[in-house]
């Protein structure tokens, strides 16, 4: 390293299980690779550790497994990894980054994206009453950082991140008085075979169901929360039946005092960086909306750019490790003229094929959108109620772009990540089209002014 300027012949943004599989990989294979991470440690969101010399006694699903072998695989190999690296702009063979106050550059021959994904957030009256956060970002509080985040609990929205949030918030004592899936029990049902075909996945099923039935938590299928109130803060959520569609049923409603709701709706791929690049994207409303685009190899449609895990489309660890492996190998074969291994190959298409028939099972319930009132804040950046929004789409049209121009909905610090996934929808009434392909800006990540003047060239 010269100055603030990186060399590597691969840079790998996120140290997930996806970014950490590639990495791995391609130093043992003898190729200089650095990683930037935003977070303080290695491990991404699934396998997330506690800060150096914290302890927590969080009993851990059988997937975590591949987690310590990984991390032991990572830390023992000769991969630079620099923790708490915001990347904020990206070019082929470039990586702009601030870490430790200043801004850096990585130039290298490559890159893989495995930025991961966020929550999808539908917002619901009170959902930005202080306690209300999304399922996510509970298990970040507890599991990466030991915070407890309240004594009563209420767990809501649809998809297997449910199981864990549920999970980790029991571990850290917290009752748990209520968990809601909105999706039906048997729409749940046609994941079933999906999950008993695959040894992991069952084994994964199987832990979560015993901890519910320790501690005594029933999921509640085709429920949902209503809203939240509170004086400062949430005190009660008033919960209720949603019908096939995710329609709330309001004749079912009732009242539950809770300090703490976590809500998740699933995941939303985290495909800024791809985007600034040019990379193609398509549509995929089980995968989570919109996806990188990847040759069968992991490959962008931009030369010198490959992808794994999540922005790819939500998959799951199993998926981000596989497809981590799989960039490598082709990264190899460009480089060292290596063949890719068909097993590394065919691993990644059955446990795509795994995860698709899973999620399709909880693939996102349209009439959850009207759960939002005229008045619920739908951009918690710009305090965007839905009736601004509506009327900004009546009046400049039913595009994104419209929409965020005439109420400045999606134009804060979180720049849409929060609202732009069911922006149009709410907005716009039609729920079940693709939404536009977001509009990224620079910086895609909140960094100082100073961080982009003093910007590193080369
Ligand atoms: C909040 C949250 C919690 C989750 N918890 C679970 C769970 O308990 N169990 C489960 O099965 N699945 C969980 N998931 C799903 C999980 O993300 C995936 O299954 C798996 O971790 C995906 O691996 P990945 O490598 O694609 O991305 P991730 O594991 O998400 O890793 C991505 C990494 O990239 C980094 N990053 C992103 N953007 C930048 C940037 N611009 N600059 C620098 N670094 C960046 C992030 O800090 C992160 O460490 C969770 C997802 C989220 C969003």
């Amino acid at each position: 390293m010269s100055g603030n300027v990186l060399d590597a012949d691969v840079g790998i943004v996120g140290a997930g299980p996806g970014g950490m599989a590639a990495a791995a990989a391609l130093a043992a294979a003898g190729l200089r690779v650095v990683v930037l991470d935003e977070a303080p440690r290695a491990g991404g969101q699934i396998f997330r550790q506690l800060p150096e010399g914290a302890h927590a006694h969080l009993a851990e699903p059988p997937s975590h497994d591949a987690g310590h072998v990984l991390l032991t695989a990572f830390a023992q190999s000769r991969v630079q990894l620099v923790s708490g690296a915001t990347v904020w702009d990206v070019r082929p063979g470039r990586l702009w980054f601030e870490h430790d106050g200043a801004s850096k550059l990585l130039r290298c021959q490559r890159i893989v994206l495995a930025p991961g994904a966020y929550d999808r957030c539908i917002p619901f009256p009170g959902w930005t009453l202080p306690g209300v956060l999304t399922a996510g970002a509970l298990q970040v509080m507890v599991r990466g950082f030991g915070v407890v985040p309240g004594q009563r609990a209420l767990v809501v929205g649809s998809g297997p991140l449910l199981l864990p949030t549920v999970t980790a918030l029991l571990a850290a004592g917290v009752k748990v008085v209520a968990a809601l899936e909105a999706s039906s029990r048997w729409r749940a049902l046609r994941a079933l075979p999906a999950v008993l075909g695959n040894g992991t996945r069952a084994r994964e099923a199987f832990w979560y169901a015993r901890q519910l039935l320790r501690a005594g938590v029933r999921l509640q299928w085709g429920w949902t929360v209503f809203g939240c109130e509170g004086d400062g803060r949430v005190q009660r959520a008033t919960i209720g039946k949603v019908d096939a569609n995710g329609r709330p049923r309001r004749d079912t409603a009732r009242t539950i005092d809770v300090d703490v709701v976590g809500a998740g709706f699933g995941l939303v791929p985290s495909i800024e960086l791809g985007l600034r690049l040019g990379c193609r994207a398509q549509w995929n409303a089980v995968r989570g909306g919109h996806c990188l685009v990847v040759d069968g190899e992991q490959r962008t449609s931009v030369a010198g750019v490959f992808v794994a895990g999540e922005i790819a489309g939500i998959g799951g660890s199993a998926v981000a490790i596989a497809e981590g492996e799989l960039a490598a190998a082709a990264i190899l074969r460009e480089v060292k003229g290596t063949a890719v291994p068909s097993a590394v190959v065919q691993r990644v298409q059955r446990e795509r094929r795994a995860a698709d028939a899973m999620l399709a099972a909880f693939a996102p319930l349209p009439g959850l959108h009207e759960l939002a009132q005229p008045d619920t804040i739908v951009c918690r950046c710009e305090d965007v109620p839905l009736a601004r929004a509506q009327a900004a789409a009546a009046l400049h049209g039913d595009s994104l772009r419209a929409i965020k121009v005439g109420c400045r909905a999606g134009m804060g610090p979180c720049q849409a990540r929060i609202c732009g996934p069911s922006l149009q929808a709410l907005a716009c009434g039609q729920h079940y089209r693709a939404m536009d392909l977001p509009v990224v800006q620079v910086p895609l990540k909140v960094v100082r002014s100073a961080t982009i003047v003093d910007a590193p060239t080369g």
